[in-house]
């Protein structure tokens, strides 16, 4: 069996003409802990699995594949390696797909084991095939690990699109210890991205006319993970940096790496998207920002646009000072653009209302409004700044 056939959740969560429910989205089950990844064969065994495909970079096939492997081996799995050539794009799937297929005998799971294009083109590939997804993030960068959706890109690197499924992964198992010895900048962008979803989730909660990315409600339960995640950031983010540094696990660690993982994931699936998420979209089609910045960077900078133009000063100053902590940019020229580049920033606004998500803010987001938002979040970012120093951000961007 398999899948051909685009799957839409819209128009089952929100049919024409009748009010939306909530509606709840989750993986079956999330596994988090230092050297869990040397127990993945066994947590296979929740899918009754006889063999199984790795979607895994070269460079991962000499790390973590080497320990997924011996793990698989120890149940009997047998194994598949499939090298992911990095790009999540309709081309890179369709290639995986024609040698998966040429297989002798047909897989019955897909592991997808990388950071976060690895994780969305193996939704794609397990969708498509049939079979039930593991995903095994290498980095605590996005909250891609738990979610039903994908961001698709073209073979150049250009956002072009997103694909939904209708089931999320079946297991997600985040190995501490690896989060821990990636590089630092990785688990920062990782907070910016998770610290949005609260105060995305609450503008949706608070808004009855917006919708999750579903078409959707958002549940009480996503806006409570949320509030948590942006809690044990603001209270751990900090020091979870500095068990990076030292490559080690400690408890801030974990919950940040869970905060980054699953309750961000889940937080933003089912508590909804809004300016902060619209502005990280346009940001890639700006060149500069695309090649020199993480998503969850330019979500962060998307977050002080929300919260400016929700005017709530008090918040964009907690969080801009948070930015300031961790190393995450807080203006135009830490997100690669000067001031007066109001070209780029046309754009980005542009990509910003074109994505819809402003829609649900509970006031009308105009171009106008939103630019003006951009230009304040910039001047309040400067401030910030220049009180608190730039020193953990100059640090990460040096890598
Ligand atoms: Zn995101």
């Amino acid at each position: 069996m398999s899948h051909s056939d685009p799957y839409w959740p819209q128009p089952l969560f929100s049919p024409d003409g009748m009010t939306s429910p909530r509606v709840m989205i989750a993986p079956q089950r999330y596994i988090q802990g230092e050297g869990v990844l040397d127990q993945t064969g066994r947590y296979l065994s929740l899918l009754d699995v006889r063999r199984a495909a790795l979607l895994i970079s070269r460079r991962g096939q000499r790390g973590e594949g080497v320990r997924l492997l011996e793990s698989l081996e120890r149940v009997g799995i047998e194994p598949v390696v499939a090298t992911f050539g990095g790009e999540c794009s309709l081309d890179e799937v369709d290639r995986q797909m024609a040698a998966l297929r040429a297989e002798t005998s047909p897989i019955d799971c897909l592991l997808a084991v990388g950071g976060g294009k690895c994780v969305d083109a193996g939704k794609c590939i397990a969708y498509r095939l049939d079979v039930p997804l593991v995903v095994v993030p290498t980095l605590a960068s996005n909250d891609a690990p738990c979610s039903a959706v994908s961001v698709l890109y073209t073979p150049e690197g250009v956002t072009s699109g997103v694909e939904f499924f209708p089931t999320n992964p079946s297991i997600v198992v985040v190995d501490t210890g690896v989060v821990a010895r990636a590089p630092e900048r990785f688990l920062v962008a990782g907070m910016g991205d998770a610290m949005a979803t609260w105060y995305e989730a609450k503008v949706c909660l608070e808004n009855t006319g917006a919708r999750t990315t579903v078409g959707a409600r958002p549940t009480l339960a996503a806006c409570a993970l949320g509030q948590t995640c942006a809690d044990t950031l603001y209270e751990f983010g900090t020091e979870a940096s500095r068990a990076v540094i030292d490559d080690r696990v400690d408890d801030a660690l974990e919950r940040v790496v869970e905060a980054n993982t699953l309750l961000s994931g889940v937080g933003f699936e089912s508590g909804g998207l809004a300016i902060a998420h619209g502005i990280a979209q346009g940001y890639p089609a700006i060149p500069v920002v695309h090649d020199n910045h993480l998503h969850g960077e330019m979500v962060a900078m998307g977050l002080l646009t929300q919260l400016v133009a929700e005017q709530n000063l008090a918040e964009a100053r907690r969080a801009a000072s948070f930015c300031c902590d961790v190393g995450l940019p807080v203006h135009l020229d830490q997100i690669s653009l000067a001031r007066d580049r109001t070209g780029d920033l046309d754009t980005l606004v542009a990509i910003a209302i074109a994505s819809g998500l402003p829609k649900n803010m509970s006031f009308e987001v105009t171009h106008e409004r939103l630019l003006g938002a951009v230009v304040d979040a910039d001047r309040l970012g400067r401030d910030v700044s220049a009180t608190k120093g730039d020193a953990a951000f100059r640090r990460l961007q040096a890598g």
